[in-house]
């Protein structure tokens, strides 16, 4: 499939101009660019899944210049903010949820966001993180010049502070820890306040979900907790994958095929083939690519590429 007719766009917060959310983010009106741009340029707009629905064997001709809209991470501002602009322009989205929401729990690296936004990130790195950290080999990690930011995070637009803390959570600390770890920061910074309290703040809820599904939007797995799935073994990514996909049907009666890889990257095949027993067609995401990739985007299933939507000029 060229990559000239298809245009992925992943996006995450979608908020206004001066929010200043901590992660990557557009505004409303640019979501709203993105959207009259296909739509003047004659790209069909469908949801992840409809794509996969296209995928056969041996068969993809069917498929003509094509877009997807794909939002991670389930923030309220999905619902507050993205729905009724995909209604105003009669457009569907998938929507990649942490299903760990659903029951209250903050996945660790949102829970990371929400201290930098409510705490600021000059305290996480000062206070949280060498707490988090300490008695650990990781600690070392936060001495001035020890680390390297990846360039994804800067490539992302994120402040160097924030990649920094983000890498050093994200990365190096173990999956199961960080749940725990987090658990205990928010507990300690908000002594008064119920974690699924928070959760029911930050993220869309149950019901705004259920909603968001019956207006025809595409609510798909984005894993349990979203961690680093490159962390963890096989069993573990099988149970992320296995448990995310029937969270999704105990708590909102949705059926889904479709998978969002947790931070993109690459994957090895072992990992892939844990996720690919519960799902059709799973959606990476690559922070800083300026296009979607050269060559055949659809010959890998477990591995279809998402664009990072601040990558594209609209002009
Ligand atoms: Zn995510």
């Amino acid at each position: 499939m060229n990559p000239l007719v298809v245009r992925h766009l992943a996006f995450h917060y979608v908020v206004p101009e001066g929010t200043r959310p901590p992660g990557m983010s557009c505004t409303p009106q640019r979501l709203e660019e993105h959207i009259k741009w296909l739509q003047e340029n004659e790209f069909e707009i469908m949801t992840c899944g409809e794509v996969g629905n296209y995928l056969t064997e041996d068969d993809i001709t069917l498929l003509r210049k094509h877009a997807t809209l794909s939002f991670d991470d389930s923030t309220r501002d999905h619902y507050t903010n993205v729905l009724p602009i995909l209604k105003k322009y009669g457009v569907k989205g998938t929507f990649f949820v942490p299903t760990c929401i659903l029951r209250g729990i903050f996945p660790p690296v949102m829970g990371l966001q929400f201290l930098i936004k409510e705490k600021g990130a000059e305290t996480v790195l000062t206070e949280v993180l060498p707490n988090i950290l300490k008695g650990t080999f990781y600690s070392r990690l936060l001495e001035e010049g020890v680390l390297n930011i990846p360039d994804d995070y800067r490539n992302s637009g994120e402040s160097d502070i924030a990649g920094k803390i983000k890498t050093i959570f994200n990365d190096t600390v173990p999956p199961h820890l960080q749940i725990e770890a987090m658990e205990e920061a928010l507990s300690f910074y908000f002594p008064k306040v119920k974690m699924e309290d928070l959760v029911a703040d930050w993220f869309a809820n149950p019901s705004q979900l259920r909603t968001m599904g019956d207006a025809g939007m595409e609510i798909a797995s984005h894993t349990v907790n979203h961690q680093r799935l490159g962390l963890m073994s096989r069993d573990e990514v099988c149970f992320e994958a296995e448990k995310s996909n029937s969270d999704l049907f105990t708590f909102l009666r949705i059926r889904t095929g479709v998978f969002g890889w947790t931070f993109g990257g690459e994957f090895k095949s072992s990992i892939k083939g844990g996720v690919k027993r519960s799902y059709k067609t799973a959606w990476n995401f690559y922070h800083s690519l300026e296009e979607v990739p050269e060559g055949d985007i659809y010959a890998d299933w477990m591995n279809i590429p998402r664009v990072n939507e601040a990558a594209y000029r609209l002009d």
